[in-house]
């Protein structure tokens, strides 16, 4: 599998990105969201998808975000080294209104340093943040534990779009940022 690849040409970038969290926090649907602008109010429609390129341009090179979905695995804490291998990026997911989801970020993070062999670019991601009224973790708590852990922090909706972009783009511009700073 690829990873910082370059292909024909020299400025073209694939990054491979993956999503975890636990199940139903929204992950298939923030893809749906960022590479489709779709939205599934029954999940089980996008079980299967493998991962989604996604094309960006950053500083005028463009760049492919190669976006790894869980196919449900992460329901049986049976999610393989398979798919963390190569990967330079990471979303760590959450949901704002189930408190459980968000103690269980520790779990994902060793998971993701236990599987990765170098430096995974992670953002921390509450989403859901549209589920105002049954909210359980708040906004700063989501933001202390990000900083403790090195962490960037967003939180986003898949249902009403907010900052899902933003989240997917922080960590594509970070990865590409260390790239360019060790390449020139
Ligand atoms: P996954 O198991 O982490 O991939 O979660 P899914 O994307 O399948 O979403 C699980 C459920 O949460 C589905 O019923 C979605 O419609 C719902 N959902 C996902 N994102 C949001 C969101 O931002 N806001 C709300 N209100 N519901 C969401
Ligand atoms: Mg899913």
């Amino acid at each position: 599998m690829a990873f910082y690849a370059e292909e024909e040409h020299s400025q073209d970038y694939l990054f491979k990105i993956v999503l975890v969290g636990d199940s139903a926090v929204g992950k298939s649907n923030l893809l749906a969201r960022f590479a489709r602008d779709e939205f599934y109010s029954n999940s089980k429609s996008t079980i299967g998808v493998e991962f989604q390129t996604q094309k960006m341009v950053i500083d005028g090179k463009e760049i492919k975000a190669q976006i790894w979905d869980t196919a449900g695995q992460e329901r049986f804490r049976a999610v393989t080294s398979a798919y963390y291998r190569g990967a330079v990026g990471a979303l760590i997911v959450y949901d704002i209104s189930r408190r459980q989801t968000f103690e269980n970020v520790g779990r994902w993070l060793n998971e993701l340093n236990t599987h990765s062999d170098m430096n995974v670019v992670t953002i921390l991601v509450g989403n859901k943040s549209d589920l105002k009224d049954s909210r359980e973790v708040s906004m700063e708590e989501g933001k202390a534990l990000a900083e403790v852990e090195g962490l960037f922090f967003m939180e986003t909706s898949a249902l009403d779009s907010s900052n899902v972009a933003t989240a997917f783009q922080t960590v594509v511009k970070e990865i590409y940022d260390i790239l360019s700073r060790k390449v020139f």
